[in-house]
């Protein structure tokens, strides 16, 4: 059996259960969680090694996150909604998390609808099975979400009392891709917070540059040492030219003063150590063409590359991290 890997999304109104599950998924299968920044771009929440076992190949499923879906009444919570709805295009299957305990409400249905416009393979996912005594009364339940959406599967969990999940991951295993790990299995405790660390200096990037600059640059990580009180991070802007790199360092290094001081700051707050950085700015043309550049150093921009592959925006052209929709980044 191959080894497969992809993108599972957690849908649901608030109170479904999201957390736990995220949580509960993670912790029964050894594998850790990447720190809680709750900044908008970080939708990585969780990554779930499941290990080879009877007949079945491993896999790796990374479990994203998402706000609590309900209707936007303001332009956060559009902004939120967009977020969801950008989490759900890249994704491989979605799981929408439902509270058996509740009748199906207008979140709910403002989530079908989501689903309905994304055409996205999705499970349908009981929770809380603990508290309903009698489980014939999931049936109707049942139908009625069936009418609403082509589920692939009805699989019914207790994310408290981690019932069910066993069959949630080999269901979610069964329709995944096959495909090699997205993260090295034997970094998994540092992996995610180096990656937050080159997030955090891209995304000080992103603010500080204008034009095309975002989207010439990517950071990698060179050197990520944790200790308790200090963690040492080398890390390096890439961009395509000369000029770009000008701005980057900026006049007398200010800009890049800049980028660094306040990426350091965030990262922390996320480590909750402090944090030595030194930042390098390099021009390498055409690295966004190299695929073994991509491949192997840039996680951000290799999930987004797989990403706008897998969703060819209409009347967009070629996907191109030009032509992506970035604005809500
Ligand atoms: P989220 O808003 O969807 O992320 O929901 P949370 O994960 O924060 O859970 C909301 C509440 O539901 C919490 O009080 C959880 O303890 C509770 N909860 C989640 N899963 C279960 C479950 O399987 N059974 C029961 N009884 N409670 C659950
Ligand atoms: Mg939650």
């Amino acid at each position: 059996m191959p080894f497969r890997s992809g993108f599972v999304c957690i849908l649901g109104r608030p109170n479904a259960g999201k957390s736990t599950l995220l949580n509960a998924l993670v912790g029964e299968k050894l594998a850790i969680i990447s720190p809680k920044a709750q900044t908008t771009r970080n939708r990585i929440q969780g990554i779930v090694n499941v290990p080879k076992r009877n007949g079945k190949g491993g896999a790796q499923i990374v479990l994203i996150d998402t706000p609590g879906v309900h209707k936007p009444d303001s332009s956060l919570g559009r902004k939120m909604m967009v977020e969801v709805r950008e989490a759900l295009e890249g994704c491989d299957l979605v799981l929408l998390l439902m509270d058996v305990t509740h009748k199906i409400d207008p979140r709910d249905q403002f989530a079908i609808d989501l689903l309905r416009r994304m055409g996205a393979r999705a499970f349908l996912v009981l929770n809380k099975i603990d508290l309903i005594k009698e489980k014939s009364r999931l049936l109707p339940l049942i139908e009625e979400y069936r009418k609403l959406y082509k589920f692939d599967e009805v699989i019914p969990i207790s994310a408290t009392k981690r019932k069910g999940l066993d069959d949630l991951l080999n269901s979610v295993v069964d329709v995944l891709p096959a495909g090699p790990a997205y993260f090295p299995d034997d970094q998994l405790t540092d992996q995610p917070a180096r990656f937050m660390a080159a997030e955090s200096i891209r995304e000080q990037v992103l603010l500080n540059t204008s034009e095309e600059i975002p989207y010439a640059t990517t950071v990698v990580v060179e050197q990520f040492e944790e200790g308790k009180r200090l963690t040492k991070i080398a890390a390096t802007i890439y961009c395509e030219r000369e000029g770009q790199k000008g701005i980057l360092v900026g006049k007398g290094g200010q800009m890049l003063k800049k980028i660094g001081m306040a990426a350091r700051l965030q990262v922390e707050k996320m480590l909750g150590t402090k944090v030595f950085l030194e930042l390098y700015v390099k021009a390498e043309p055409g690295w966004r063409d190299s695929r073994q550049f991509v491949d192997e150093l840039d996680w951000r921009r290799q999930l987004e590359q797989r990403m706008l592959r897998q969703v060819p925006r209409e009347g967009k052209g070629q996907p191109s991290p030009e032509s992506g929709d970035h604005g809500a980044e």
